[in-house]
C-alpha cells in the first residue's frame, strides 16, 4: 500500500488515502461522470484508508437518482474530489487528477459501463 496525498484546486478540501499504486486509472460513462470527464482511481477505498480535511463547510456532495452515491466537491473551486460509490456505499473512489505526483490523464484508463447504472 502507498500512501498518497491529494486536494481540491483552491487547496480548500485536502486528502489522504493508501492504496495500491495507482498505475490504471477509470473513466465511467454514466450521465454525471460523462459530464465531468475525470479520471477515477480503481479501487474504490475504504473510509478506514482515507482521511480528510476540509476548511470550514467547503466540502458540499450532490447526490441524485437512487440517491445512494454521494459525489463530492469543494464549493469554492467546484473540483470533485472523490466520490461515495453507489456499488460499495461508503467507500471512495478518487479523482486522480486531485492526487500530488499522479498525471492522471496519461494513465492507461478503462471504461466503466456506468449507463447501465442510470
Ligand atoms: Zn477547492
Amino acid at each position: 500500500m502507498i500512501r498518497y496525498t491529494g486536494s481540491c484546486h483552491c487547496g480548500a478540501v485536502k486528502f489522504t488515502f493508501s492504496a495500491p499504486e495507482i498505475e490504471q486509472a477509470m473513466r465511467c460513462d454514466c450521465s454525471i461522470c460523462a459530464r465531468k470527464g475525470i479520471s477515477m482511481s480503481m479501487t474504490a477505498i475504504a473510509p478506514e484508508n482515507i482521511e480528510i480535511s476540509a476548511k470550514g463547510d467547503a466540502l458540499s456532495t450532490y447526490q441524485f437518482g437512487s440517491m445512494t452515491a454521494r459525489h463530492h466537491f469543494c464549493s469554492q473551486c467546484g473540483i470533485q474530489t472523490f466520490v461515495e460509490t453507489r456499488l460499495n456505499p461508503g467507500h471512495y473512489r478518487i479523482n486522480l487528477g486531485c492526487v500530488d505526483g499522479i498525471n492522471a490523464l496519461r494513465l492507461p484508463e478503462i471504461i466503466y459501463d456506468g449507463q447501465s447504472l442510470d
